[in-house]
């Protein structure tokens, strides 16, 4: 996003860095002006839609559109979540940028562990690189190496693309984050020197030092093992998720009641959840102990796709059928004549 999009964008309308630089440094006039705002106020509409996509992830894309389209008064947090996720996209682009790469994200902390002299990184070869120097216009540049010269002519141009501001030859550091702009550059002066291109490369430690090829270590068996742990936890979980979501909760504040015929009962309440993109009715069965369930006010459970319903259940117990105290309750959640759920929860009643 920000290599793609946003920094196009800055470039399309204030120049390449040097002129940005001049832009920056000159005194504001309806020129300077007019850039910025329309700068800001592109960045702002494209973090917009970073925030509103983002969104749309958690809350569904009809939701999201409910919230686009219904009065604002209507969704107040909706609206404060909108914001704060453009807000925050557009301070990342238009400001904080590769800070939040290097403060922020736990990719690069997480790099400083993972890694160890076999990894491939993005490398500045040391070996060929030193003694660096800059290339004089009178040397040639086999001359550089008979003087012990090695390939790198100190142009910094390395440093000057890079986000983050580092020099790679330093070796790895966290700030790194892997974009090979250094490679780029550094190709483009040795192309222009007659060197071969690569003095900055992907490569290990060990294949710079030792000219090693990349081996499989235990390490990287290690992270293939951790890797296809995960992946089989996240394949099991998709095909074993299931449609249907239900929690039961006893209704607040409600004790248990006798009726006229002498059974007792408890007032429940039940949420479901449909995951699918279906109408899915859904019925309740009191499976354990035996006693009757009652769906309150309309009698049976249809929830709408990607919706949820909470429904007031009454059960009822034969006091034969009861504990003193409590009762455990097992309670079948069924769609289509197939049992999706099962839940479980307590009756009270007289203690004996
Ligand atoms: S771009 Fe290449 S030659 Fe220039 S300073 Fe960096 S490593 Fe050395
Ligand atoms: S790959 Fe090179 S340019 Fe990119 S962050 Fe790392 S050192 Fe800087």
């Amino acid at each position: 996003m920000m290599e793609m999009v946003f920094r196009k964008i800055e470039y399309a309308i204030e120049g390449d860095a040097p002129d940005q630089r001049a832009l920056n440094a000159s005194p504001w006039n309806g020129q300077k002006f007019f850039k910025k705002f329309l700068k800001h106020a592109i960045f702002f509409g494209v973090s917009f839609l970073v925030g509103n996509v983002l969104l749309s992830y958690i809350i569904g894309w009809r939701e999201l559109y409910q919230i686009i389209t219904d009065p604002p008064a209507k969704h107040f947090v909706g609206l404060g979540f909108m914001v704060a996720f453009s807000l925050l996209f557009y301070g990342i682009f238009a400001r904080f940028r590769e800070q939040a790469c290097t403060f922020i994200c736990p990719y690069g902390r997480h790099q400083s562990v993972l890694v160890d002299e076999n990894t491939i990184v993005v490398a500045y070869d040391h070996k060929r690189g030193e003694q660096r120097g800059p290339l004089r216009h009178t040397q040639k540049f086999g001359e550089r190496r008979d003087a012990g010269h090695g390939d790198c002519v100190d142009c910094n141009l390395c440093v000057a693309v890079c986000p983050t501001g580092i020099d790679i030859r330093n070796g790895v550091q966290m700030e790194c984050v892997q974009c090979t702009a250094c490679i780029d550059a550094c190709d483009q002066v040795m192309d222009k020197i007659g060197s071969p291109r690569g003095l900055i490369r992907y490569a290990s430690l060990n294949g710079i030092e030792r000219r090693e090829p990349l081996r499989f270590t235990p390490r990287l068996a290690g992270y293939c093992v951790v890797m296809a742990v995960l992946g089989a936890i996240l394949v099991v979980m998709l095909f074993t998720r299931s449609d249907v979501e239900a929690t039961v909760l006893r209704a607040p504040g409600s004790l248990f009641q006798q009726m006229p015929d002498g059974h007792f009962s408890n007032l429940y309440t039940v949420r479901v959840v449909n995951k699918t993109s279906r109408e899915m009715p859904v019925e309740l069965k009191l499976e354990s102990p035996a006693g009757s369930l009652a769906v309150m006010g309309q009698g049976s459970i249809s929830v709408a796709p990607q919706k949820h319903s909470e429904s007031s259940v009454l059960i009822e117990l034969e006091p034969s059928a009861m504990k003193s105290g409590t009762t455990p309750l097992v309670i079948g959640v069924y769609s289509g004549g197939k049992k999706v759920e099962t839940l479980k929860t307590k009756f009270i009643g007289p203690r004996n």
